[in-house]
């Protein structure tokens, strides 16, 4: 072919491809999403990605499907997050475990969280309680001290594989105050308070959206909320302040994340989705009513998610590098 003509052709392909793309992204959503959930379903991750995807699917005219990818305390799901297409039909609702701490628990994580993503915006924050079972005799923090102490060989903790939120955040409990329990790992904190509200384990620590109903229901017994006030869903639980536990200070963030390198008017859509979602009444009161807190505008940007999960891996990094996390 003669030079200009091969030239010519290039030129039109390059066009063609530009446009498509282009193409592609005026179009988009022009089917479903699939929204991945880092752990089982039941569980507060879970729970809050079925509450916000619907009413983001209705903005987007596409459904949002929930797929429960678990494993590795949620950093499966990361994986295969972080290697799907770059085209806005795979999202990603990870957290403070997937996105922040597991980068200090795995030496080997295939991904960075603060580059391997697009971050599209902050769903909700949650504040993680320390629960036992209903039937566990200890009334509060002092007497569930004495007894696990005395105890110590049978203690037993559920938790959701190591990374995950009740994992960290019950291991800093644990090193805070010397328990060495048997770990147990399920595959989400649904699970997890299955066997906790049959009485299979002795404790756990979760996040208060699937705390609210099992404890309004006497199902568990609640020895602390781990933030600086009372949730207004729960305010019969102390903080761990009035306990005698001010250092132990966690509330987990749920966030989607796209894979990195998917086009800004994609990230755009999605984030006006969950802007729209989160400003919804009904969204807004079952948010509120299982007790976690809604970001506000400024707090549901890319921006404030990039710069939260820079901080979240620095803050995190050193603490569970300190605490004894072997047991
Ligand atoms: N958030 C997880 C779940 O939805 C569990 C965790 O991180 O502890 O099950």
């Amino acid at each position: 072919m003669p030079k200009f003509l091969s030239a010519l052709a290039a030129g039109v392909l390059i066009c063609s491809q530009v446009s498509g793309v282009a193409f592609a992204q005026s179009d988009y959503p022009a089917h479903a999403i699939t929204m991945i959930v880092p752990f089982a379903a039941g569980g507060p991750t879970d729970m809050v990605g079925r509450i916000v995807g619907e009413r983001m699917a209705r903005t987007l005219g596409q459904q949002i499907v929930i797929e429960n990818v678990i494993g590795a305390g949620g950093t499966t799901a990361g994986t295969r997050a972080m290697r799907a297409a770059s085209d806005g039909y795979t999202i990603m609702l990870g957290h403070m475990g997937t996105h922040a701490a597991a980068v200090a628990l795995y030496p080997k994580l295939a991904y960075d969280p603060s580059t391997d993503f697009a971050p599209i915006g902050m769903v909700a924050g949650m504040p993680v309680l320390v629960l036992a079972r209903k039937d566990f005799p200890a009334q509060n923090l002092g007497e569930f001290t004495v007894y696990a102490k005395r105890h110590a060989a049978e203690l037993t903790m559920a938790h959701a594989g190591v990374g995950s939120v009740s994992y960290v955040t019950c291991q800093l409990f644990n090193s805070f105050l010397g328990f060495k329990p048997k770990l147990i790992s399920y595959q989400g904190t649904g699970p997890a308070m299955y066997a906790l509200v049959s009485g299979r384990v002795d404790y756990m620590c979760d996040q208060v959206v699937t705390v609210v109903p099992q404890l309004l229901s006497g199902n568990v017994k609640a020895l602390l909320v781990a933030t600086p006030r009372r949730n207004p869903a729960l305010p019969d639980v102390p903080t761990a302040k009035e306990v005698g536990l001010p250092q132990f200070q966690a509330s987990a963030w749920n966030a989607l994340f796209a894979p990195k390198n998917t086009p800004q008017p994609i990230i755009n859509k999605l984030n006006a989705a969950l802007v729209e979602a989160l400003d919804d009444e009904t969204v807004r009161k079952s948010l509120l009513e299982l007790g976690s807190d809604i970001p506000d505008l400024a707090g549901r940007s890319p921006e404030a998610l990039a710069a939260l999960v820079k901080g979240e891996i620095a803050k995190w990094t050193p603490i569970l590098k300190a605490a004894d996390q072997t047991n």
